[in-house]
């Protein structure tokens, strides 16, 4: 049996698919203007002038700096006045404007090929996530195809973000043996995953994909099954999706939290809490979900759909007030615990359109407690760490990839000036607002 989210999450996105089938235009890649713009501009050098910088590596931030940008990386950061620009670079006005480091979407849904969906969907959503900030993505449910799609995005053939990507989901039915397990951990390795993707019951062929993954060394993450137990699933080191596993046992006795917090923070387990997903999902109120970031871009169509099925789910469901306040609660506690937390969207979805859903995010852990700081961390920093790619992107630093988002406000005294962007930055390549607001605005009437 699957987890109850996991089955949810799952539903979500292929209600999301089947909702929107038929009804996604068909662009011409060719003349996609950002991947012109990308193209152009990723080879290019770039001035941001007398900026404020939030380099994410502590909590400080830069006044009155200048960042060159060449061939895709910070080539150079100082005070203003102090660092020469190159001549014949672009030059961009960064004065009380603040330069941070891109997102990282870590919970996010790249469609399957053999899903019956239109594979330019994936474009759309590619577009959606860089045009609100979003440089890097993690695939959470693997798919051969999306193999493809990294390549076509590193080769400069499709507009996107860098993606990691999760192996197609190990799940017991179809993996009937331990050693069949073992076999698929090795096969998703040469294939080119970047992590193996656990949706296992049964405890020997979970242990299993665990040994093997280790051998292969790929990290591994996603659903805790009620027969693996959090304690297992923390024992072997398995970065958890959704709180699994933390809701039930702090549901029957909230004195264990203390204890699974500490149990977390000494096996060094990562947690995305995907605490906007749950909001959404069991959020009763129409007018709220019909206000979150970016569905008024969606087709009125589509939002009718939306809020039919809504409606007809809060006849159905029980209210889940009590359950949202314990995994607010839930959060805070492993924040304050010193637990590694990440943010991800667990988009597309219904009301949760990519890119706009990882602000939401944000804005639902901050609600939950965590200081604007703390979520720039895990949205940053954190990740960057998580994939042991500290080195090449995750803070605004000479050396690193030109990843980065410019914003009219501090994004540490208000999370929400994550969503007032004047630019974004990917791969060393300039979109200007005027260009993401337009690339928000066609991808999202047409990815749903
Ligand atoms: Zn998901």
């Amino acid at each position: 049996m699957l987890t109850r989210s996991h089955w949810i999450c799952t539903l979500a996105v292929a209600i999301s698919w089947a909702t929107g089938l038929g009804g996604w235009a068909h662009g011409d890649e060719r003349s996609d203007p950002l991947l012109d713009r990308f193209n152009r501009g990723s080879h290019s050098v770039t001035a941001f002038e007398d900026v404020i910088v939030v380099p994410m590596d502590s909590k400080r931030v830069l006044p009155h700096q200048t960042v060159i940008i060449r061939s895709g990386r910070i080539f150079a950061m100082g005070r203003t006045g102090e660092i020469d620009i190159p001549e014949g670079a672009e030059r961009i006005d960064g004065r009380d404007k603040y330069l941070v480091p891109g997102l990282v979407d870590m919970h996010f849904h790249l469609f399957p090929a053999d899903g019956g969906t239109d594979p330019e969907s994936v474009d759309h959503a590619l577009a959606l996530l860089v045009a609100n900030g979003v440089t890097s993505a993690r695939s959470t449910l693997g798919s051969p195809n999306h193999l493809e799609i990294r390549d076509r995005i590193r080769t400069g053939k499709t507009f996107g973000p860098t993606l990691y990507l999760a192996s197609p989901p190990l799940h017991s039915k179809e993996t009937p043996t331990p050693a069949r397990v073992r076999e698929l951990v090795y096969q998703y390795k040469t294939d080119g995953f970047d992590l193996i993707k656990l949706v296992l019951k049964d405890r020997t062929d979970y242990d299993s994909a665990v040994v093997a993954a280790r051998e292969v060394g790929l990290p591994i993450f996603g659903h805790v099954g009620a027969a693996i137990g959090i304690e297992h699933a923390l024992e072997v080191g398995q970065s958890i999706e959704h709180l699994d596993g933390y809701v039930r046992v702090v549901e029957e006795d909230l004195k264990r939290l203390a204890g699974l917090v500490r149990a977390t923070r000494r096996a060094n387990v990562w947690n995305c809490p995907t605490q906007f997903f749950h909001e959404c999902l069991y959020s009763r109120d129409l007018a709220k979900v019909g206000s979150y970031a970016g569905v008024s871009l969606v087709r009125q169509s589509v939002r009718d759909e939306w809020n039919r099925q809504k409606t007809e789910a809060i006849g159905k469901h029980a209210d889940k007030e009590a359950e949202l306040a314990t995994r607010r609660r839930i959060i805070k506690a492993l924040r304050d615990g010193g637990v590694r937390l990440l943010v991800g969207s667990d988009s597309p979805g219904d009301f949760r359109v990519p890119g706009f859903a990882m602000v939401e995010e944000m804005r639902s852990l901050h609600r939950a407690g965590m200081t604007p700081y703390e979520v720039l961390d895990s949205a940053t920093r954190l990740p960057a760490d998580y994939f042991s790619a500290l080195r090449e992107f995750g803070t605004v630093e000479v050396g690193k990839r030109a990843d980065l988002i410019l914003l009219n406000a501090n994004p540490l005294q208000d999370i929400d000036a994550v969503l007032d962007q004047a630019g974004v930055m990917l791969r060393g390549a300039w979109l200007p607002r005027s260009v993401l607001d337009d690339a928000a605005k066609r991808h999202a009437a047409a990815l749903f």
